[in-house]
């Protein structure tokens, strides 16, 4: 399965911390992610995650043309709702490609949880 990771700054350590739980399920997929998320993430854990642009800086959008194209199956985006993104119009775009192509995505710990459950 092609998979997105992607959090907003304030909730990168929620991603560290689940992406960790679960490193022995993700490293049989195939990871995508955001600049910065992905390069801490790879920091942290063994993984192996194809690196877009920063999001701020059309990471976002790569994802959701990866997503028009056909190439991902699955996206974690930890989002932060109580702080001001100055892209934000690239996450709703992005989250609206997510419906229009029927992409699961999980925006909060959660969520994350149980559909890490499922792969
Ligand atoms: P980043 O982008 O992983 O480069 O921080 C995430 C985002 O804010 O969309």
């Amino acid at each position: 399965m092609n998979i997105a990771l992607i959090a907003h700054d304030k909730k990168k350590p929620e991603m560290i911390e689940f992406v960790l739980k679960y490193e022995h399920v993700f490293k049989l997929h195939n990871l995508y992610a955001t600049g910065t998320t992905g390069k801490i993430l790879m920091e942290r854990s063994s993984l192996k995650i194809r690196l877009k642009k920063s999001g701020p800086l059309g990471g976002d959008q790569e994802i959701g043309s990866m997503i028009a194209n056909g190439h991902i199956d699955m996206m974690f985006f930890f989002r932060d709702p109580l702080t001001p993104q100055p892209h934000e119009p690239d996450v709703s775009a992005l989250f609206r490609l997510s419906d229009v192509y029927h992409i699961p995505l999980a925006t909060n710990h959660n969520s994350a949880e149980l559909f890490a459950r499922t792969l």
